[in-house]
C-alpha cells in the first residue's frame, strides 16, 4: 500500500511486493516484475492500473471476485494471486511467465522468415482450447484473448489477463474500446451486440491463424479497414498444409454468426482427434510460399516441448477434468501445475450479467464520452474535432495510405487535450462501425 519513501515511487506495494523492473505498458496499465517478500522463491507480476478517484465496481465486490479468480487453477492459465488498491491504482498480482508472450515470439519467428510446424500449431492450440474450455465451464469469459495475453513458460503456454475486465468493470478507461488491439475483436463485439462465449471463440480463431502464418488475420493498414475486414471480409485461409478438417473448424470459428461457431469443449474434442504427423523439413519447405523458410523454431524451450509431445491426450484429460491421474507423471513436461481441485468446483459466475459490450453499455459509454469531451473542450471545439475525425475515419475506408498516425498528428494541431481527442475518436468510431454495418447489411 505504501512506498519506502515518498521520493521513491512505488518500489514496495502492500508492504509485500518489491518492484524489480518494468515489463511493459499495455492497454490496461503497466506491468512490473516484483519479488514477493512473503514467498521464498517466487517472482511475480504486478499490474498497476490507474483508476483515479473511482474504485473498482463495488456491486461486483472486487475482493470477492479476486478470491474466486485466485482459486482457479489450470496448467494453461496464469495464476491470479492477489489484488488491492494502492493510491490511485488498482493492483493485480499474477504468476510470472519468464519466457515472454506469444506476440513477441511469433514476431521474432516472422523476422527470421520462420514459422511453426503444423504439429506445433495444433499442440499450442490444444493448450489454449483447454484453458478456454476450463474458463467457459466455470462460466467465465476471457474477453481479451490475443497473442500478447498468451505466455510461454517452461515448455507450455499460459493464458493470462482473464477476469481483469470484470474486476475493472466501472474503472476501465472509457475510451479504450477500439484503440489498442482491435485485431481479435469479433463482429458482434465491435457492434456492441453483446459479448458471449462464442466471442472468445472468434478471438481463438484469430490466434490460430496467427500461430500458423505469424501474421494477424484481420490486420489492415488502418483502423477502419481493420474493422471493415472483421465485419465484412471472409477470413484468410490457413496454409494448404493444414488438413481439411482444421480448415473447416477454423472457418467456423471465424463465422460472422456466433451461433455457427463451435463451443470450446467441442473444438477441444475435434482438435484432439487430429492426427499429427510431423512434416519432414524438405516437404514443408517446398510447400511453403515463404522463401528461405527455416522450419525449426529457434526458441530452445519450444524445440524441447514438441518432440513427440503427449500434450494432446493430456489436454483432452484436462478438458474432462479427470483429476485422478496425476498430471506430472503422465507427461514429459516438467513442472506442471495440478488442475484445480474440489474447492473451486462450485465456481459458477453469471458473467453475462456484467457484459461490457452490451447495447446498454454502449449507450452509457457514448453518453460518457460525449459529455466528458464537451466538458473538457467546449461544445464548439467538440464539433470541430468531431467533424475532422469523422472525415478522416471516412477517408480511411477508401484510402489505405491514410494511417492512424497521420490522423493523430493532424489531431494534435487541432487540440492539445489528448484525452478529449480520444473520447471524441471513440464516438466517431462507434458511428463508423454503424456505417460499416449498414453497408454490410445493404450489400
Ligand atoms: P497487454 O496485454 O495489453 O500487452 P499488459 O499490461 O498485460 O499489456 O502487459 C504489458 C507487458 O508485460 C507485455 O509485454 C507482457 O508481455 C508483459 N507481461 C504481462 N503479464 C506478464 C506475465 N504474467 N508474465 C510475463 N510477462 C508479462
Ligand atoms: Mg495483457
Amino acid at each position: 500500500m505504501c512506498s519506502h519513501e515518498e521520493s521513491v515511487q512505488h518500489t514496495m506495494y502492500a508492504n509485500r511486493y518489491h518492484q524489480i523492473k518494468k515489463l511493459g505498458r499495455g492497454s490496461f496499465g503497466t506491468a512490473f516484475l516484483v519479488h514477493d517478500t512473503k514467498s521464498k522463491h517466487e517472482k511475480k507480476v504486478l499490474k498497476e492500473i490507474y483508476v483515479g478517484d473511482t474504485s473498482p465496481n463495488e456491486s461486483l465486490d472486487a475482493e470477492h471476485e479476486a478470491t474466486i479468480l485466485s482459486r482457479l487453477r489450470h496448467p494453461n492459465i496464469v495464476r491470479f494471486y492477489d489484488s488491492f488498491i494502492d493510491g490511485s491504482n488498482f493492483c493485480i498480482v499474477t504468476e510470472y511467465c519468464e519466457d515472454g508472450d506469444l506476440d513477441q515470439y511469433l514476431k521474432s519467428l516472422r523476422k527470421q522468415r520462420s514459422r511453426l510446424q503444423m504439429d506445433q500449431v495444433i499442440d499450442l492450440f490444444l493448450q489454449l482450447l483447454s484453458a478456454i474450455d476450463f474458463l467457459h465451464s466455470k462460466k467465465i469469459l476471457h474477453r481479451d484473448i490475443k497473442t500478447s495475453n498468451i505466455f510461454l513458460k517452461r515448455n507450455h503456454i499460459k493464458l493470462g489477463d482473464f477476469g481483469i475486465s470484470r474486476l475493472m468493470m466501472n474503472t476501465m478507461d472509457k475510451a479504450s474500446t477500439f484503440i489498442g488491439t482491435p485485431f481479435y475483436m469479433s463482429p458482434e463485439t465491435l457492434r456492441y451486440d453483446g459479448y458471449n462465449m462464442k466471442s472468445d471463440i472468434w478471438s481463438l480463431g484469430c490466434v490460430l491463424y496467427e500461430l500458423s502464418v505469424c501474421k494477424r488475420a484481420f490486420e489492415r493498414s488502418n483502423l477502419v479497414q481493420t474493422m471493415e475486414a472483421i465485419l465484412r471480409e471472409s477470413p484468410p485461409p490457413l496454409p494448404d498444409r493444414f488438413p481439411a478438417k482444421v480448415q473447416l473448424l477454423y472457418l467456423q470459428m471465424l463465422s460472422k454468426d456466433p451461433d455457427k461457431r463451435s463451443g470450446a469443449a467441442e473444438l477441444l474434442e475435434e482438435f484432439g482427434q487430429i492426427e499429427i504427423k510431423p512434416n519432414p523439413k524438405s516437404k514443408l519447405s517446398s510447400q511453403s510460399s515463404t522463401p528461405n523458410l527455416d522450419i525449426n523454431p529457434t526458441h530452445p524451450d519450444f524445440r524441447r516441448s514438441f518432440s513427440n509431445s503427449p500434450i494432446v491426450n493430456k489436454h483432452i484429460r484436462a478438458s474432462l477434468q479427470v483429476p485422478s491421474s496425476p498430471v506430472h507423471s503422465a507427461s514429459s513436461m516438467d513442472s506442471v501445475d495440478s488442475f484445480e481441485t474440489a474447492p473451486s468446483d462450485d465456481i459458477q459466475i453469471p458473467d453475462e450479467k456484467y457484459d461490457p459490450f452490451s447495447p446498454s453499455a454502449r449507450e452509457s459509454k457514448t453518453d460518457f464520452c460525449r459529455s466528458k469531451a464537451q466538458e473538457l473542450v467546449g461544445s464548439e471545439h467538440f464539433t470541430r474535432i468531431y467533424d475532422y475525425l469523422h472525415d478522416q475515419r471516412h477517408k480511411q475506408s477508401e484510402d489505405a495510405s491514410c494511417t492512424d498516425a497521420i490522423i493523430l498528428s493532424g489531431l494534435e494541431t487541432l487540440c492539445s487535450n489528448s484525452y478529449a481527442c480520444k473520447l471524441i475518436d471513440e464516438l466517431v468510431l462507434f458511428d463508423t462501425v454503424n456505417e460499416l454495418n449498414e453497408r454490410t447489411l445493404n450489400s
